[in-house]
């Protein structure tokens, strides 16, 4: 069992599906497409891209008529209670169907558990299904309806473009991966997990993992087994909401504050909540605690889980299995 006082490292790439228009393919009604994660520079080959698009694979070709929701939203659509339609009106619904299935069987076969997805889409949309600027039209989409009941973790591609929006998706997808595939098996275990994820989730809801601290000082080990489907089910859909600049920047400051007294080092252009700064500079510093953290073996509890490229880790000479970054 690795220290409990530092990140967990993932050293496997993870697999995301992504609306294909959003990587740049062409496929849109119109043969246009986005190149969404150019943002992200080098770090786009952390991941494994899964790229899909459902209107493609219901054979609806490229260039195409727009589609649209008639009668109802997405889940309508799959209980045959609402149409998808093409713009002279004519029925696509059967097709969608098609390739919506479709797609997700690729996911599976990919592996993939996270989605990156275009909203304002009637197919891929998960909350807007029109473009249209204060209507949401009839959410989710065919596609994003799928989506959700496979219980995928899901990031709207517009929030890849602000890198403390993204950093903020990235921390909260790893710690829901790891905890989705963790197996816990004792109280202990139970314990133990909190204590890694705590922060964040203190971060996310204060009042909410508050009460989850007190109900974990009450518990029984007899409690174990009934207690515990409910703890991971809880973690996990509160890991899916996105947090805020103010609480991130709080976070940070906490966290470094505690940093610097238990470790005596401090670290350059890392700013209190009072100094003024844009997001972008808020990002930068986050991400350099969280490079501090890893090097120093710290945990940095806003982001408990790291991922790193098997070859930027080395063995550390006779330490077990614990790792330790290349300089
Ligand atoms: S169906 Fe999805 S992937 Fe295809 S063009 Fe529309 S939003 Fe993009």
């Amino acid at each position: 069992m690795m220290n409990l006082h530092q990140p967990v490292i993932l050293t496997d790439k993870i697999p995301i599906g992504i609306s294909l228009c959003c990587m740049g393919g062409p496929v849109r009604y119109n043969a246009k497409g986005f190149d969404m994660l150019a943002n992200l520079g080098r770090e786009k080959l952390d991941f494994v891209w899964c790229p899909v698009c459902p209107e493609c694979m219901a054979g609806m070709g490229i260039p195409r008529d727009p589609v649209h929701l008639s009668n109802g939203t997405g889940d309508d659509v799959w209980e045959g209670k609402a149409e998808v339609k093409d713009r002279h009106g004519r029925l696509v619904t059967q097709k969608m169907i098609e390739g919506c299935k479709a797609c997700m069987e690729a996911l599976k076969r990919c592996n993939a558990r996270v989605f990156v997805y275009m909203d304002g889409s009637p197919s891929c949309g998960v909350y807007r299904t029109t473009l249209k600027s204060t209507i949401r039209g009839n959410p989710p989409g065919t596609f994003g309806s799928l989506l959700l009941k496979e219980g995928y973790f899901l990031i709207p591609a517009s929030d890849l473009q602000s890198p403390l929006k993204w950093w903020d998706w990235r921390r909260r997808m790893l710690a829901f991966l790891w905890l989705s595939d963790l197996p816990i098996t004792s109280m202990q275990e139970l314990y133990d997990v909190w204590y890694r994820l705590k922060f964040l989730c203190q971060e996310l809801d204060n009042s909410w993992a508050r009460e989850m601290g007190r109900t974990l000082a009450a518990l029984q080990k007899t409690d174990f087994s009934a207690f515990e489907p409910k703890f991971r089910a809880e973690v996990l859909e509160l890991l899916r909401r996105p947090s805020t600049t103010a609480k991130m920047t709080n976070s940070l400051w906490k966290h470094y504050s505690h940093y610097r007294k238990s470790r005596g080092k401090s670290v350059e252009e890392i700013n209190s909540p009072d100094f003024r700064r844009g997001v972008t500079k808020i990002a930068e510093e986050l991400l350099k605690m969280e490079r501090t953290a890893v090097e120093d073996e710290y945990l940095f509890g806003a982001s408990p889980v790291i991922y790193r490229d098997q070859r930027r880790l080395k063995p550390k000479i006779g330490a077990g299995d614990e790792l330790e970054m290349e300089t």
